[in-house]
């Protein structure tokens, strides 16, 4: 997708859905238009530049009186750090990343928003939260491409076999178990490889997005979030269950927020997060928000918020391991694309295009 997603007039502070328990979301002002931003009045979200998201990430930090802790566990090849947010200190791990690919911003907002209410909250759900679980988010992976307003990271001499030649790479195609963060030719990709080492998370969500898309008839809504579990070969059959789980309760969360979710047909490379971090024994779980029209952008960043508290919570009560993993495979399969809506995004160069 090349869209460039236009500033608002503010954005909304986002609130949890009362089903959820009782976590104070905390309103923050809007930040500045960005100076390169299109001028154009929208009714899309604004979205941090770099240097906002820093001092967003480091303003919740400050606020919670050290439980939020961030800081940066690598740099891009223009030098821009790349936050990792924790907080909490149970025994349930879980990982988040955004933006990998550049041009697929939306999940980065909700993360900024999510780890402020479940890093800020105290009441006695938010506290008990903390003590079960332990979330890292790795916000905006790829801020070069961020910049660029394209899929890649920026490394114009790179002769990728994943990527683009005068561009730079696909950071999502450089995850491959076999691959030393050492030996990984993208520092963005390094740098996941290396937090997930060290963090051990038992759960891995990746958030993407995806062009748009529909079932077919008669059913004709338009998906608005496609999900998908590892598929490559040798993902621990344990794995693959956990995954599914997280699926199923994925899918939950997002159809209660008003998602139409289907499965994203993704493929079997074990460069992809979704595939690489299976095959290292964790749960993980590929989450494709559909680029939809400007005014639905603001949905889109609530649905992928509430996925991310939801599942925090699943995780730390445990309902997450009471559910049927089959149920996942009841998730319909992705319709075709809409009919004009084709975007830059589904047409990624090498191995599964897109995610
Ligand atoms: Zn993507």
């Amino acid at each position: 997708m090349r869209t460039r997603l236009v500033p608002a007039a503010g954005m909304a502070a986002l609130t949890l859905a009362a089903a959820l328990p009782a976590v104070p979301a905390h309103a923050e002002p809007a930040p500045r238009p960005h100076p390169a931003a299109a001028p154009q009045a929208g009714k899309g979200v604004r979205l941090h530049t770099n240097a906002e998201l820093a001092a967003a990430l480091r303003r919740i930090a400050r606020a919670s009186h050290g439980r939020v802790k961030v800081r940066s566990v690598g740099t891009s090849n223009e030098g821009r750090p790349l936050w990792f947010v924790t907080l909490g200190n149970g025994p349930r791990r879980l990982l988040y990343v955004t933006q990998q690919h550049g041009d697929e911003p939306l999940a980065t907002e909700s993360a900024i928003s999510a780890v402020r209410d479940l890093g800020l909250g105290n009441g006695r759900a938010a506290r008990h939260l903390r003590s079960k679980i332990t979330l890292g988010v790795l916000v905006r992976a790829n801020p070069d491409g961020h910049e660029r307003n394209w899929r890649y990271n920026y490394d114009p001499d790179a002769k990728p076999e994943y990527g683009e030649p005068g561009k730079g790479y696909d950071i999502n195609r450089y995850h491959d178990p076999a691959v030393r963060p050492e030996d990984n030719p993208v520092p963005e990709a390094a740098a996941i490889q290396r937090t997930y080492a060290a963090f051990r998370p038992s759960i891995v969500v990746d958030y993407h997005m995806q062009g748009r898309y529909a079932f077919p008839p008669p059913d004709g809504r338009e998906i608005t979030t496609s999900i998908q579990w590892p598929t490559a070969a040798g993902v621990p059959a344990d794995a693959v269950r956990r995954s599914k789980q997280v699926a199923v309760r994925m899918n939950q969360a997002f159809t209660r927020a008003g998602a139409v979710v289907s499965q994203y047909p993704g493929g079997s490379y074990q460069g992809i997060a979704r595939n690489a971090y299976g095959l290292r024994g964790s749960a993980s779980l590929l989450v494709e928000l559909s680029d939809l029209p400007p005014e639905r952008q603001r949905f889109q960043v609530r649905t992928a918020h509430l996925s991310m508290v939801d599942l925090a919570f699943a995780a730390g009560t445990g309902a997450l391991d009471r559910i049927d993993p089959a149920r996942a495979d009841a998730i319909p399969p992705r319709g075709p694309e809409l009919p004009g809506a084709r975007s830059a995004h589904d047409h990624g160069h090498g191995h599964d295009n897109a995610a």
